[in-house]
């Protein structure tokens, strides 16, 4: 099939008009959420999404609204012109990539909002980028937050990640106005956290589950991949090797989840990496379970250097 050329949209009112006016044509308009340095496990969303709906909107944006001051929104990667062309190159191709500069921005007046630029985004003087969202008067307060579902796993070391997630992901939503939106079971507690967050509040978006895509060596992919050294990489191959480990082990009859967690612990430090956790729960509560009498997530987070990597796999039994 011919690559398309995706329209550009960078204003959230164009966002808006640009997807009612499909919409008021009869026509379906499914949203995938990314933050950008595409690689094959984004486009995979889109491919499950052409199955969804008739016109595809990529959004890329990096939300600074997720990361706390101490982690790595000034250091993640971009490339802009790079995801173009991917994009261009997906079967069956986008419709529109919506790239918003600053989606806490409220000023409507131009001389206005590049002051607030200058003052609370794009850099702290040092040419480090810094968030946003944070203290001023007149700025962003208002969060959704998904209570429970929010806390466990990730949200223990990154106690602002999921209200910054659950609210980009809403404003996106409020923006695009989409039918569906595809979320990758790599983040399978950000998926779990949208679906809850989409039944509570009653959004009329369909959301839908794509399965995690790996490297050739079992390695998930990720946009952070690219920090890791090559050694790190090796060793970060253990977090897969463990998951796989124990899902056999399981299926073989081991269901004692202290004893599968222990063993992925040990193979993963030995490697050299730096467990954040290592969770077995129930699929769609993320409630830790003991022993495996029906189907689980083992979720799993750990540091190689600087570079905190997650990884999960399903073990339906
Ligand atoms: P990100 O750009 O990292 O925020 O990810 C955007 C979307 O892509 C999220 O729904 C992720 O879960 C999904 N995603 C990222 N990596 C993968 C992967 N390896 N396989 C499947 N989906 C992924």
């Amino acid at each position: 099939m011919a690559a398309k050329d995706p329209v550009i949209i960078t204003e959230k009112g164009e966002m808006r008009n640009w997807s009612r006016k499909i919409r008021s044509q009869g026509k379906t308009v499914g949203l995938v959420p990314t933050m950008g340095y595409l690689h094959q496990g984004h486009l995979s969303l889109i491919q499950e999404a052409h199955k969804h709906s008739q016109l595809i909107v990529v959004s890329i944006y990096v939300n600074p609204g997720q990361f706390s001051p101490s982690e790595d929104l000034s250091t993640y990667p971009s490339d802009f012109h790079g995801d173009i062309l991917k994009l261009k190159s997906v079967l069956g191709g986008v419709d529109a990539v919506f790239c918003p500069k600053n989606l806490y921005d409220y000023s409507n007046n131009s001389k206005q909002k590049n002051k607030n630029e200058n003052e609370n985004c794009a850099s702290d003087g040092g040419g480090r980028v810094v968030s946003c969202v944070e203290e001023k008067g007149s700025g962003h307060e208002t969060w959704v937050r998904i209570e429970r579902l929010e806390k466990g796993l990730c949200g223990k070391s990154r106690p602002v990640f999921f209200r910054g997630v659950a609210t980009i992901v809403t404003k996106l939503f409020n923006i695009v106005e989409p039918d569906v939106a595809v979320f990758g079971k790599k983040d399978y507690q950000q998926w779990r956290i949208i679906q809850r967050m989409v039944r509570d509040l009653d959004f009329a978006i369909e959301i839908v589950g794509s399965e995690v895509i790996r490297d050739s060596d079992g390695l998930a992919l990720s946009s952070r991949n690219v920090h890791l050294s090559p050694e790190e990489r090796e060793k970060a191959l253990s977090i897969s090797r463990s998951l796989l480990s124990a899902k056999s082990a399981a299926e073989e009859g081991q269901v004692k989840c202290g004893e599968l967690k222990d063993l992925a612990v040990k193979t993963i430090t030995q490697a050299g990496g730096r467990i954040d956790y290592a969770e077995i729960v129930e699929q769609e509560s993320l409630e830790a379970v003991e022993e495996i009498k029906s189907p689980v997530v083992f979720c799993i987070a750990a540091w190689f250097g600087k570079v905190r990597l997650i990884d999960n796999m399903e073990i339906n039994i």
